[in-house]
Order: structure tokens, then C-alpha cells, then sequence
């Protein structure tokens, strides 16, 4: 009897899953594998907001793969280690996995794969499971990756793209290979109060729900922060709970601008990851660096803390930080607006606030939150790299009626649409009457120190 063991990552799905299909097709039994990998903790990566979405999704992927007769494998350790063992006490023959893209990944690969060759073992790694399109799969001819969007998306666009693989019938697993409990979200404490609930099954219906009634829209209300009309994929793509090649070929059924732009999105997606797997090192350094003298926590305590808490006194920046607290997710206009704010008007290392971004982001993800933040702070891909974003000017523009900004600054319910952007106007009385703090800033000031930062100054 031939027996492979799969080990599952960021891929926590049994719809269109290469190496569980490659693994089934090429032997009697399988080892579906996920290990509670340390050196994950071990690097602060384990934000509760994750840990109880990816319990989530294992519960779900451990219950879908008990329908097909077969059931999830969970250990915790050193992911090597722990998959010698398994390969050790099951006898397998092989080992499939999803390709990775983090610096993290790759030695992950590196070292699996000279483990299990000691042991006899063949390691299979599987593309297009975590991305649509492979990074390196499409290149300019005269570098090993795109470092510009639009002409890397598109040749992204005319990359064929694989079929997508449909779910097994049947899963058989051996018995004999123990397994710890499946970890429950009840386990998980400092959930943020409105998180999402995770899992495939879960993404699926959304992913129905978002054809039939969301794509259609994509294009015009993208930006829409009230109307929160994007599709709130991210977390189910960022566990691989839904597949990004998939994705692609129902969003394109679809058809029509709206289809068009969301695909445009996970082109984004794909981007970044592939800058990120030639440049590993974007995850924590400057990708072009502007020489810049960030002001640090030490200089900027209070600024920081005040933009973390939502109480920088501009109420888009404030609400935004709150909706992150609140939900553990947050709208792109505003993950802008609030980057920019931290990064452009107060200053301050973007790695400052790409920390705190994730340890509450449910999707938060090396690759998108490294590269977007280095994105608005201009030391990454963007090719206007000393644009600032004018907090009152994009809250007009954007939630022209105040309604994001009275969802999640209650203090300013009792404001109208334009006031309520602009508290700092009002007189006397009007003005005692909201328990709101000023602004920590005054824009110009905060663009000169900018500027000066940045040797931009005339
Ligand atoms: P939709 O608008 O419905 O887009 C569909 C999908 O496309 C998303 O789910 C996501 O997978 C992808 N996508 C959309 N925009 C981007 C983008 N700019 N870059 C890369 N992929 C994109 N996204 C993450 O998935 N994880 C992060 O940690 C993350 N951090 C960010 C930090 C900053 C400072 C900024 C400006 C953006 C960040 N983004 C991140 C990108 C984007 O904000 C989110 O992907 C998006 O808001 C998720 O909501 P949605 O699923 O409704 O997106």
C-alpha cells in the first residue's frame, strides 16, 4: 500500500487543492497534515485575531474531510520534525504541499525537503495553490520580477490559468496516526468583539452571495467606505480557505467592469507576492529606500499611541483604526488613509505601523501588508512615492455624508456630513458639546516635517 502525506499551510480548503488531488491520485491513502508550527509563534506571527479564524478553518477542513471518510491530522513542534514523525509512523512515500513565497516558507521547503530525502521520502511542492499566477512565472526581460503594477498585470492577464480541481468524493486515512484536539475559537482569547467566522464552507457561501449580488457593483463602490461593498474575501483567501485560481475563472463567468476590477485585485495579490519572493527581504527593509529618518517610538510615543487608540482627532483616520479594533479587518480606503497618516503626516516608520497592523488583522499577510505599506510609504513599489494623502479632503470624497465616520466614532453621532469630517471648527458651546480630542497635527505642519524628512525641502 502506497501512502503520501499532505501537508497543509496556507491552503486550508478541499476545493481546488493540487497536492491533497495529487496525493489521492497517486496513492491508497493519505496523511491529511497540519502542524501548529512554533517558529510561527515563536515570530510574534500568532495574533488571536488569526489564531481564531485559522481554528475556524480548521474545524471546518477537519469536518469536510470527515464527510469524505477520512479526518485532519493536527500536531504542534517544529514543522520538519513533526512531519518526519508522521512520515515515520504512517510509512508514508511521499510528502505534497503548496509552493510558499515568504523568506519563511522557502527555508521551510529547503529544510523539509533534505529531511525527508534522509528518510527516503519525496517532497512535492505544488504552484498556483496560494497565488493564481506562480511568482516568477511571469517576468520583464530584464529582471527576475515585476517592480511596476500595470505592466505586470498585463501579462498576468494573459497567463493561462489551470482548471480548477475539483473537491475529492472520498478521503481515506490511515488509522494508527494520532492527532491533538482540533484547536476551538473558544480557546482563543483577546478576539476582536465583531470578527469574522472563518472556514471554507463559510467563504464558499460568501463567495456565492458576493457573485450574485456584489461583483456587478465592484467597480463603481470599491472605494465606497460606508456602503462597505468589497467582497470581505481577504481572510478566506488569506488561509487558503478559497482558492485564488478558482476565484478567478467564476469571478470571470461573471463577466462585465465589475468582474474585471475584483480580478484586477487578486492581480495585486499576486504582485506583491511575487516581489516579495525575490526580495524577502521587503518584509522588514526599505524596497527602494529614501534615505528616510522615521521618527521612532521613542520620539513619536504619544503620536503613535494616539493613532493606534483612534484618537488622533481626524475622525476617517480614528474611525478606521477603530473598525480594525472592532472587527480585526478594515476597509482598503481606509487602510490608505490611515497608512498615510502615520507613515506621511506624522512620520513614522511604516514598519511601526505595519506591526500594529498585524496584530489585529485577520488577513494580515507578510506579503500585502509589508508591500501596502511600503506602498504608501513610498519606499515600495509606488511610482509616486512622495504622494500624501489629506485625511479631510479623501473623508469628503469618500463618506461625503459621514455616515463611516459616525459608525465607528460615536462621540460625533450628533454631527452632520460635512461638520462631522471637520470638528475642530466648531465654536464655543457647538464645540464643548463633543467629547472629541483636537488633532494631534495640523496638516501643513505635518507635511513640512515630511518634506524635510525626506530631503524634499526647498
Ligand atoms: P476586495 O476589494 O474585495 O478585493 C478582493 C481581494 O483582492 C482581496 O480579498 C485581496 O485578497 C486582494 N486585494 C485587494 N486589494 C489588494 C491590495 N491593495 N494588495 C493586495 N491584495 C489586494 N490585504 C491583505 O490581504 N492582507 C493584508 O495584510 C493587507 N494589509 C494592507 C495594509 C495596507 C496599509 C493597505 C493599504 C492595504 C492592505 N491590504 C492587505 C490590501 C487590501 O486593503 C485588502 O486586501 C482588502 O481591503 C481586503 O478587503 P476585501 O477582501 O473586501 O477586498
Amino acid at each position: 500500500m502506497t501512502l503520501s502525506i499532505v501537508l497543509f499551510t496556507s491552503d486550508l480548503r478541499l476545493h481546488d487543492h493540487p497536492p491533497l488531488r495529487a496525493a489521492l491520485d497517486g496513492s491508497d491513502a493519505v496523511v491529511p497534515l497540519f502542524v501548529r508550527d512554533e517558529a510561527v509563534a515563536d515570530a510574534g506571527f500568532t495574533a488571536p485575531n488569526r489564531m481564531a479564524f485559522l481554528a475556524d478553518c480548521l474545524t471546518d477542513l477537519d469536518a469536510g474531510l470527515r464527510e469524505r471518510g477520512g479526518r485532519l491530522v493536527v500536531r504542534s513542534g517544529d514543522v520538519v520534525a513533526e512531519v518526519c514523525k508522521v512520515v515515520a509512523e504512517a510509512d508514508a512515500d511521499e510528502v505534497h504541499m503548496a509552493a510558499g513565497v515568504s523568506g519563511y516558507a522557502h527555508r521551510r521547503e529547503e529544510r523539509l525537503r533534505a529531511a525527508l530525502e534522509a528518510e527516503g521520502c519525496r517532497l512535492h511542492v505544488h504552484e498556483t495553490v496560494i497565488t493564481a499566477v506562480a511568482p516568477g512565472a511571469v517576468t520583464p526581460a530584464s529582471s527576475d520580477h515585476f517592480a511596476v503594477f500595470t505592466p505586470y498585470h498585463r501579462q498576468w492577464a494573459r497567463q493561462p490559468l489551470r482548471d480548477a480541481v475539483a473537491a475529492p468524493r472520498v478521503v481515506r486515512v490511515p488509522d494508527g496516526v494520532g492527532s491533538e484536539e482540533i484547536p476551538a475559537r473558544s480557546g482563543v482569547s483577546g478576539v476582536s468583539p465583531s470578527l469574522a467566522a472563518g472556514g471554507e464552507t463559510e467563504g464558499r457561501k460568501r463567495v456565492s452571495a458576493w457573485l450574485r449580488n456584489g461583483i456587478g457593483a465592484y467597480e463603481d463602490r470599491h472605494d465606497d467606505m460606508p456602503g462597505d461593498a468589497t467582497s470581505r474575501l481577504s481572510p478566506f483567501i488569506h488561509f487558503g480557505a478559497l482558492s485564488p485560481v478558482e476565484l478567478v475563472h467564476r469571478s470571470a463567468a461573471a463577466g462585465g467592469p465589475g468582474a474585471e476590477a475584483f480580478v484586477r485585485q487578486l492581480a495585486w495579490r499576486d504582485f506583491h507576492h511575487q516581489v516579495l519572493a525575490v526580495r524577502p527581504d521587503a518584509s522588514t527593509a526599505d524596497y527602494r529606500t529614501k534615505h528616510d529618518r522615521w521618527r521612532s517610538e521613542d520620539v513619536a510615543h504619544d503620536d503613535i499611541e494616539a493613532w493606534r487608540e483612534g484618537r488622533t482627532g481626524y475622525p476617517v483616520v480614528d474611525a478606521g483604526m477603530r473598525q480594525l479594533r472592532q472587527e480585526g479587518w478594515m476597509h482598503n480606503r481606509a487602510r490608505l488613509l490611515t497608512a498615510s497618516f502615520l507613515v506621511k503626516t506624522l512620520y513614522v516608520d511604516w514598519r511601526i505601523g505595519a506591526r500594529h497592523f498585524l496584530s489585529l488583522l485577520v488577513d494580515g499577510d507578510v506579503a500585502n501588508n509589508q508591500l501596502n505599506w511600503q506602498w504608501m510609504a513610498g519606499t515600495g513599489t509606488d511610482s509616486r512615492p512622495n504622494r500624501v494623502l489629506n485625511p479631510v479632503t479623501q473623508a469628503k470624497r469618500y463618506d461625503p455624508d459621514g455616515v463611516y465616520v459616525r459608525r465607528w466614532v460615536p462621540e460625533l453621532a450628533g454631527l452632520d456630513g460635512r461638520a462631522v469630517h471637520e470638528p475642530w471648527k466648531l465654536q464655543g458651546l457647538d464645540r464643548a458639546a463633543y467629547d472629541y480630542p483636537d488633532p494631534i497635527v495640523e496638516l501643513p505642519e505635518g507635511l513640512a516635517r515630511f518634506r524635510e524628512g525626506r530631503g524634499l525641502a526647498d
